[in-house]
């Protein structure tokens, strides 16, 4: 690789690494490098082991035009991305039995692909309703007896709210498995209790980029994710520090895609944020994220010297049940005293300290949880961040919205 790829001259070492562990004295790969990369390389960069005659895929990162990073394919990679989303599938227990629902279009980036060719790959039947409207996915899904639907967690909710208003319940009947995708944790565990109750399907959540491709698969027994350990090597770090983090522990994941040559992906900075478990209630061996993906790097604040992520503050406040508004304040009444207080709407007195222990427990953060009247806060429901911060000074803190 080291001959051929330019980008990746100045990065690796000459000799060949002895272990994986040496993989660390390598930098990490910033998309901001890549972008620049591309920029000045265009179309695709110097990040190309072979000649662009063998590459059959090219993707993009989801972003405006300009951000959007170009991520080319060998029919090799390819294959692998292939598997890893059959290895989404089975861990989900679907099979050549099924036939899988994907309702959306195909945009550029690399998740819809990666959906369809993994249903190929496992044998199920795969039901492309792109370009449809939402009534006509319905009416297919009832017509071609869908049992599983591959979708952000949002528009899963979205389908049962207009199969509700349409009379098309039908399309329900048979499924049994929702695959959500694109969405982070805090958003899934709100939408999976409703999403659950209102069809008596399972939820399963997964997670992949167009940059390293599809890394993680659900864990039956514990529920959130394994990373695929087989194909991705995973560092989680302290995004300012970077130091590594522990089991409890919060921090970025930096990826290596292990089978992915074409455009070689060595220590990626994910900028996604996640929880280290320990090991999974299965028993199983790969890296377990329990909370799946909880937020994104730019989103963390530092209160009192730590990092705190809203969307994890977030998943704890919905792990209790909690299915109305809320709203996460960071306040500081003198510079180097950090308050977080959570505006919840709730009635039930016991879930204030509920919620408070399960945040401190979880993030060994100390918060105070604010009963307000049901209706008081806006509820977006989803996809909405209820972040409010008033601190004085601007550091690392992000008005949210
Ligand atoms: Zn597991």
């Amino acid at each position: 690789m080291r001959a051929s790829n330019v980008f990746q001259q100045a990065r690796l070492p000459t000799a060949p690494l002895a272990s994986l562990e040496e993989l660390t004295s390598i930098p990490v790969t910033c998309k901001a490098e890549l972008l620049r990369d591309q920029i000045a390389h265009p179309p695709f960069g110097t990040n190309l082991t072979y000649a662009l005659e063998r590459y059959t895929h090219v993707h993009l990162t989801s972003g405006t035009v300009g951000d959007q990073l170009r991520v080319p394919q060998t029919s090799e990679d390819w294959a692998a991305t292939r598997g890893h989303f059959a290895r989404v599938l089975r861990a989900a227990e679907l099979s050549e039995r099924d036939r899988v629902a994907l309702p959306f279009a195909f945009g550029p980036q690399l998740q819809f692909w990666a959906a369809a060719a993994g249903v190929e790959e496992i044998g199920a039947l795969a039901l492309p309703l792109g370009g449809l409207d939402g009534r006509e996915r319905l009416r297919a899904m009832t017509e071609l007896g869908a049992t599983a639907i591959i979708c952000t967690p949002s528009y899963a909710l979205t389908l049962i709210d207009l199969a509700g208003s349409l009379g098309l319940e039908a399309a329900f009947e048979s499924v049994h498995t929702v695959i959500c995708q694109g969405e982070p944790g805090g958003s899934i565990e709100a939408a999976r209790q409703q999403i659950e109750s209102a069809l008596g399907a399972r939820v399963v959540d997964h997670a992949g980029s167009t940059e390293v491709g599809v890394f993680s698969y659900p864990c039956a027994a514990g529920g959130g994710l394994h990373v695929n350990e087989e194909s991705f090597l995973c560092e989680v770090r302290d995004p300012n520090t970077g130091e590594e983090v522990g089991a409890g522990g919060h921090g970025e994941m930096i990826l290596t895609a292990l089978r992915r040559r074409g455009y070689p992906m060595i220590r990626f900075r994910s900028g996604d944020v996640v929880e280290v478990g320990e090991t999974c209630p299965g028993g199983h061996g790969d890296l377990w994220l329990p909370s799946g993906i909880v937020g994104r790097t730019d989103d963390m604040v530092v209160i009192g010297g730590m990092n705190v992520f809203p969307s994890a503050i977030e998943a704890a406040v919905r792990e209790t049940g909690v299915l109305g508004g809320y709203r996460i304040r960071f306040t500081a009444d003198a510079p180097e005293d950090d308050h977080v207080s959570v505006l919840v709407e709730t009635t039930d007195p016991k879930l204030v300290a509920q919620i408070e222990d399960l945040i401190l427990h979880r993030l060994a953060l100390r918060v105070r949880i604010v009963p307000v009247m049901p209706g008081t806060l806006r509820d977006g429901r989803l996809k909405t961040r209820h972040v409010e911060d008033a601190r004085h000074r601007t550091g690392n803190g992000r008005q949210g919205g």
